[in-house]
């Protein structure tokens, strides 16, 4: 019997026991091809040398040293790593131990810089309906996942909603991508009159929705309208790169692609790939200064922020990701896998849609090509392609969901950077046999 409290408390998972490239091992020797990154996170692959050697180099030298009495050298180089490659002027970053714990002090930090600058009525926060910011109390508020929320919804905080951008779904017939994405964007200034923008403290947004809908790329222009509309009021623009950020669209951060600069953006996963678990904020460095200037400390804090091994792990995956010029590979690669799924999938009665960016790619599927219609919920199809694939010696992250009253399922793809063109081959061909595996069970 295991003692693990699993979070799904009857599976019966296999034992992962070793890792190599782009493959994991169970304890019967099984090998998994990883074709998300367990949830986009081991960008990098498994055993990299160069990163084992820096982790053990630290965990000799100085395995901790608290950051109320310290700071280190692995946390100094990787601010500045991560400073000099950020758009602009996002100049400081603030180290976490994951993605929650980096949203929920993006969320604190964005009320702290209102009080700091004499406008404590901002105190609201507005999202989208279609997001996942995290688990934690603070970031499950912002998110707009219901079946994750509803459990814990009378201990939340709530925030305010906009919709989604979400072509495939929402676009009309009669407007263009760009229109479509400038109504959208629209919905923010409606929702901050309707608030009043002195009572609102920023906008909270997934460049490339991830969790909730298998990747969803804003359209073209989208976010620069939001930027406008969020400088027009006053009010912070927070990006959650915890998914796409760190390369996984083929640009170090997401938001590169679409032209612009947030005031706040989340960082995690990807950051060190699994090697240690970290993650950050970068801000502007007008928010540290009226911090620094006004109360002279940030009044939040965990135990094991910046934590040296994890800053080392978190450089030198950075670093390899750099000097191996890998964001090459990424968009090489991301062609070839886009071009594949369309090929394999494109008539597929079940398929309705294949997106994202660079390896960040979301399928989504239907029960009727034509008019969209979603699968029930109860049919479950994710679960049983999780299952197939990993039978077959693949892993990819098939969810699904009720996002704006209407279910989905969606599967995710976000390979490590390092995967090549037979392996994006093998990808898609154990993909193919889960998916047609699947339906022909559900059916039989
Ligand atoms: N933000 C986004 C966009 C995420 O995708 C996730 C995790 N899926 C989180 C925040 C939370 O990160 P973590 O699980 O590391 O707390």
């Amino acid at each position: 019997m295991s003692h693990v409290f699993h979070r799904h408390c009857h599976a019966n998972l296999p034992t992962a026991t070793g890792g190599h490239g782009i493959y994991l091992t169970d304890q019967n020797g099984n090998q998994y091809l990883d074709g998300c990154c367990g949830a986009a996170v081991t960008s990098l692959g498994y055993g990299h040398p160069r990163v084992i050697d820096a982790v053990q180099k630290q965990v000799q030298d100085m395995t901790f040293a608290h950051t109320g009495f310290f700071t280190s050298e692995p946390a100094e180089q990787l601010a500045e790593f991560l400073a000099i490659n950020a758009p602009g002027t996002l100049n400081k970053v603030y180290f976490t131990s994951g993605g929650s714990e980096s949203v929920e002090a993006a969320l604190k930090m964005a009320r702290q810089y209102f009080l700091e600058i004499g406008q404590p009525s901002r105190h609201l926060y507005i999202t989208r309906r279609q997001s996942y910011h995290g688990n934690t109390l603070g970031a499950l508020g912002v998110g707009g996942n219901q079946w994750r929320r509803e459990p814990f919804a009378a201990i939340m905080t709530d925030a305010h909603y906009i919709d989604p951008c979400y072509a495939y779904r929402d676009q009309h017939p009669n407007e263009s991508e760009f229109e479509y994405g400038q109504r959208m964007a629209n919905q923010l200034e409606e929702k901050l009159r309707e608030l009043g923008p002195e009572n609102v403290a920023a906008f909270v947004a997934e460049p490339v929705v991830g969790a909730t809908a298998g990747a969803v790329p804003a359209v073209t222009g989208y976010l620069k309208r939001i930027r406008e509309i969020c400088d027009q009021y006053g009010v912070l623009l927070i990006l959650d790169e915890v998914m796409c950020g760190m390369g996984r669209t083929g640009t170090l951060f997401a938001c590169e692609q679409d032209g612009i600069e947030p005031d706040l953006i989340t960082l995690a996963k990807g950051l060190g790939a699994g090697y240690q678990p970290i993650g950050a904020v970068m801000v502007q460095q007008r928010i540290f200064d009226a911090i620094s200037s006004g109360t002279g400390f940030f009044q939040h804090g965990h135990t094991y922020m910046g934590h040296p091994v994890a800053c080392a792990a978190a450089l030198a995956v950075q670093q390899t990701i750099q000097d191996d010029q890998l964001l090459n590979n990424v968009k090489q690669m991301s062609t070839k896998l886009f071009n594949r799924l369309h090929h394999t999938f494109s008539d597929h009665p079940y398929i309705g849609d294949i997106r994202g960016r660079g390896l960040f790619v979301g399928i989504e599927l239907v029960a009727d090509k034509d008019s969209k219609q979603p699968l029930p919920i109860e049919s479950s199809i994710h679960t049983a392609i999780k299952a197939e694939a990993m039978a077959n010696g693949l892993m990819c992250y098939p969810m699904s969901g009720t996002i704006n009253g209407r279910d989905g399922h969606h599967i995710l793809l976000a390979p490590p950077f390092i995967i090549n063109d037979t392996q994006i081959d093998e990808l898609v061909d154990k993909l193919e046999i889960a998916v047609n595996t699947s339906f022909k069970k559900l059916h039989a």
